[in-house]
């Protein structure tokens, strides 16, 4: 009998839009099909998905890329999933209907909750310990606690069993599942707030203190784990691995060994590091969170986000006006020999790892009547780059580590310019893969490895290199460079009053 070709379906589900890409045995991409996700705002700083739209979205998206290549469900090996992190669903158990639409991972109403649980030092501390993370908005428990408080009957629905919590990958699961199955991965569970991450379940000291019934909570499994099997169009096809994008990010670019590290250039920059089976805790303002893996063994990442990143170049073309397409800034930024002394510190939101200054607005710095367009664009792409190298300084500080090269992805990693300076400014290598889908390249892999395609490690191979930029900067003129960005940086902070 002829033997099956391999074919694995990867689930991308971002915060913007679902999308389904098929790989090969040899991990090389076949097809993609992608729908866009609405988003929907119904107060200042409230953001919201309908998670109806998440699952017709995806399985949408699947279907279409398996027609387009002339396949069906029954011509898969597996499905991967990597999805938006932290994201919040709760469903009836009974239905799969949702309760509400989902509170995604960049709402922040539930700011006073985590202004409460900041002024119990103790509930505090002990969420730093068991979770890895700092209280906030941006995770799940927090989000989980508003529905049983806002939903009617929702808390003694959750009390009775009548009601299921999951992120994004938990809510995929469930319905593919056709209500089968309610799990997650270690890493999804490792960003909701609720996980103890040293001692690997649910900690019932944090969902006390929330009042979150644990009944509610998905049994938690390796990133590379039977998912059960999904019904695609009466065939079930298995679900063999689950991780949160940026942690699937980190095993697709073969970040599995300690010291390895990643960089996503997206709206925001995720950088983040594999420190091994040592749960690295953070002096700097970094999060402590689980990192994919293939099997049993356990491993650590130290995570340090950067809220705008390639969101600097939308706002110089739609807000500045300056470019029209993000590409053309690094025709612009290479006019100029340098930036003239102009710094942008694009902190619109505060900022993120390692500064933690909510109350820091975006500035510029250093003009002069000769500062012009091209000036202002190097300035902003100069400003991912400083903004990644504080990251990776705090990063090699908590790890007692130094990186000898740092893996990038994301759109704004297309940018030549961008990686050099990057390289520049780091004084070490950046290695950009061919395959910039890393997100949905870890889950195939975690898949594929999890079903016997490959051999542990094979696999999760390093992808193949599109280019590796070398420092080529004068360690001189490197040191007054960020001299200068770190005098911009203390200057744009603690603007606003409150
Ligand atoms: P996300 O997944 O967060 O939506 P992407 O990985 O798709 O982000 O990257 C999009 C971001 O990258 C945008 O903010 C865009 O401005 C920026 N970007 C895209 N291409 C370039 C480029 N060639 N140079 C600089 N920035 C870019």
């Amino acid at each position: 009998m002829e033997r099956k070709r391999t074919i694995i379906a990867a689930l991308d589900q971002g915060t913007t839009s679902s999308r389904a890409i098929l790989f090969d045995g040899n991990l090389e991409p076949i097809g993609m099909a992608q729908r866009e996700l609405t988003q929907h705002y119904p107060a200042p700083g409230w953001v919201e998905h309908d998670p109806m739209e998440i699952y017709a979205g995806q399985y949408g998206a699947l279907a279409e890329v398996l027609a387009q290549n002339s396949l069906t469900g029954a011509d898969l090996t597996a499905v991967g999933i990597a999805n938006q992190r932290e994201t919040t669903v709760v469903w009836e158990k009974e239905t799969g209907r949702p309760v509400c639409n989902a509170v995604v991972w960049q709402c922040r109403r539930t700011a006073a909750i985590c202004d409460a649980i900041l002024r119990d030092r103790a509930l505090t501390d002990t969420i730093r310990r068991a979770t890895g993370l700092l209280p906030d908005a941006y995770f799940s428990a927090t989000k989980l606690r508003w529905i049983l408080d806002n939903v009617p009957g929702a808390q003694k629905r959750a009390e009775r069993g009548e009601l299921l919590f999951g992120t994004v990958d938990s809510w995929l699961i469930y319905r593919l599942t056709g209500g089968r199955e309610h799990l997650t991965d270690r890493t999804n569970a490792s960003r909701t707030m609720l996980y103890n991450i040293e001692r690997l379940c649910w900690d019932e000291d944090i969902c006390r203190a929330l009042n979150i019934p644990m009944q509610m909570l998905p049994e938690v499994r390796p990133s590379g784990a039977d998912f059960g099997t999904a019904d695609l169009g009466g065939v079930r096809v298995p679900g063999r691995g689950g991780a949160g994008e940026q942690q699937a990010a980190l095993f697709g670019q073969g970040c599995v060994d300690e010291g390895d590290a990643k960089n996503t250039y997206g709206t925001g920059c995720f950088l983040l590091m594999n420190t091994g089976a040592r749960l690295c805790r953070s002096e700097g303002g970094l999060l402590s969170t689980l990192a994919a893996t293939d099997g049993k063994k356990v491993q650590y990442a130290l995570e340090g986000s950067v809220f705008v990143g390639g969101a600097v170049v939308q706002w110089l073309r739609d807000e500045m006006g300056l470019i029209s397409d993000a590409a053309d800034s690094e025709y612009f930024a290479r006019k100029v020999p340098d930036s003239a002394g102009v710094y942008i510190v694009p902190a619109f939101t505060g900022l993120g790892a390692p500064h933690w200054d909510m109350r820091a607005r975006g500035a510029v710095f250093g003009l002069t009547r000769g500062a012009g367009r091209c000036h202002f664009i190097r300035a902003g792409l100069e400003s991912i780059a400083y903004q990644t190298a504080d990251v990776l300084r705090a990063m090699e500080q908590d790890a007692g580590g130094r990186l000898s090269a740092l893996r990038v992805d994301g759109g704004a990693s297309a940018n030549d310019f961008l990686m050099q300076f990057q390289a520049d400014i780091l004084n070490r290598a950046i290695v950009r893969p061919r395959c910039l889908e890393t997100t949905a390249l870890g889950a195939a892999a975690l898949a594929g490895l999890t079903s016997g395609v490959w051999k542990a490690g094979g696999g999760a191979a390093r992808p193949a290199v599109d280019r590796r930029f070398e420092p080529d900067m004068d360690p001189q003129r490197r040191a007054q460079l960020l001299k200068g960005w770190e005098k911009a940086v203390s200057r744009a902070g603690s603007w606003t009053e409150d």
